[in-house]
């Protein structure tokens, strides 16, 4: 397995991701992608948004983060969407409770102690009010990690949603939220789709947005940070049908994941035994990071909770209404709802690979290499003259320049043909296109493909077509 800080050096070393403000210390639980990770989180948000709207039931939309506060009373964000929290007084660290209890747990089935692992749990999965932690953790002293003491104030309960104000006056009338979800920008605007898209329930409507969350404590890189992007769809349906579209959207979802490269084994579902009180059927699909299984995206059966509260909440008619069948009703919704970071870092874990490789001369070296799907790799094509001489950088960068029209490509001249290969291996290129004698010739380029390194030649001039047909397999 990987390690994180392999992946955090790659990272930066590339030009995957940088810390956010970095010359002034950085912001915590804040990333910027640089020009290798902008690439990579684009072309996973256009996977997403072809395979969720180049269909006939749905529609994208993209939608204002800043909303009417009063979407948030509705949604329940205002009242409930808080962590608990506890501070250690002696260290001053301060942590979410429900995550200090679980890594107790960890810690404890590590050392084989099930029994009292399990008490925990069962005591976990009960936990409804801040107090009820607070005893969980003084009852099986559960120490602060980092000073090791009992020196815990009460558990309070934070809410995790950005306050700022519109206008200049900064008073109670002007709050208003950074979305901590891109949801409700869809649930507000389910009118207005279905009176100006003519669809028919049933149908979704989909969107990737920024969202934001006062998470209390950040941590395993892009995993849980303070703004992130989101991939977000609800599928509004006849209430009733809710088990068959899950089970549609949950195999639909988890196919995107195999289909863009993501190894089965590196997945697995997670069942809520804990659902919402609104919410009928509740999954996530996990993927194993170096540090542990962590959800990368959810998939809900919501019920008709949102529309019935914006409906109850703005005084609009949410309902739908089946001239066919001659009913009205509050359509229920399936949502399935994913992290573009998570995913970026799922991605990045995924595809890392060293391997040891022997050359013509019998030396060996370990070479690294991103296995990207050709559909999310940040380079598609590297085009490289074989050497700076007798006419063969020019006809390369000809080449270099006809491929960037349509791909995103890099032109390398410098060092042995070997490390230029290494360099792209080491971002994941798929494909690298190298310009010789011969091709001065015949007009014929070689193709390495990255990962099992066989080369072919083919005519040049097929290039665009041949790597087209590569990236559609
Ligand atoms: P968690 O339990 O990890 O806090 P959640 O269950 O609150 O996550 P949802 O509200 O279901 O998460 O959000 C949907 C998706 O948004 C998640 O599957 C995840 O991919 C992403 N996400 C949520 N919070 C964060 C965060 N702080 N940083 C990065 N991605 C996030």
């Amino acid at each position: 397995m990987v390690k994180l800080d392999t992946i955090i050096s790659l990272a930066k070393r590339r030009g995957f991701v940088f810390q956010s403000s970095e010359i002034y210390g950085g912001l915590n639980g804040c990333w910027d992608y640089g020009p290798l990770g902008v690439e990579l989180l684009l072309n996973i948000k256009e996977a997403w948004w072809k395979a969720m709207t180049y269909r006939d039931d749905v529609e994208g939309v993209d939608a204002s983060i800043l909303m009417h506060p009063r979407t948030w009373e509705a949604s329940g964000h205002v009242t409930q969407f808080s962590d608990p929290m506890i501070d250690n007084k002696t260290s001053k660290a301060r942590h979410r409770a429900d995550n200090l209890i679980e890594d107790f747990i960890d810690k404890l089935k590590k050392k084989n102690k099930t029994d009292k692992a399990a008490q925990i749990e069962a005591r976990l999965a009960e936990c409804r009010e801040p107090v009820d932690f607070y005893n969980i953790i003084m009852d099986f002293e559960i120490p602060d990690p980092v000073s090791g003491t009992m020196d815990w104030t009460e558990v309070r309960n934070f809410n995790l949603m950005f306050k700022t104000f519109v206008g200049p006056v900064e008073d109670s009338s002007a709050v208003v939220y950074l979305r901590p979800e891109s949801a409700q920008g869809i649930f507000v605007n389910f009118k207005n789709v279905l009176d100006t898209s003519r669809q028919k329930v049933p149908f979704g409507i989909a969107q990737i947005g920024k969202a934001f969350r006062n998470e209390i404590n950040t941590k395993n890189f892009l995993f849980r940070t303070r703004e992130f992007e989101q991939m977000e769809m609800q599928f509004f349906i006849k209430p009733g049908s809710e088990k068959d579209w899950f089970d549609y959207w949950k195999e639909q979802r988890w196919n995107w994941y195999i289909a863009l490269g993501m190894k089965p084994e590196k997945l697995k579902w997670k069942i809520h035994d804990k659902l919402a009180h609104y919410a009928n059927y509740a999954v996530d699909i996990e993927f194993e990071f170096p540090f542990g299984w962590g959800e990368i995206e959810g998939i809900h059966s919501r019920t008709n909770f949102d529309l019935s509260a914006h409906q109850e909440f703005s005084g609009k008619k949410m309902e739908y209404v089946d001239n066919v069948n001659n009913e009205r009703y509050v359509p229920y919704v399936i949502e399935t709802s994913g992290g573009v970071s998570r995913s970026f870092m799922a991605f990045l874990c995924n595809a890392f690979d060293e391997e040891t490789v022997t050359d013509d001369n019998g030396k060996s070296e370990v070479r690294t290499v991103m296995r990207f799907s050709p559909k999310l790799a940040p380079v598609t094509v590297a085009v490289f003259p074989l050497v700076n001489k007798d006419g063969m950088p020019e006809k390369a960068h000809e080449i270099y320049k006809d491929l960037q029209r349509n791909f995103k490509t890099q032109y390398d001249t410098s060092g042995a043909i070997g490390r230029r290969y290494r360099r792209q291996d080491e971002i994941g290129t798929p494909f690298c296109v190298t310009i010789d004698g011969q091709t001065l010739e015949d007009g014929t380029v070689t193709v390495r493909e990255r990962d099992s390194m066989k080369q072919e030649r083919i005519p040049a001039q097929n290039l665009n077509v041949y790597l087209f047909d590569k990236m559609n397999q």
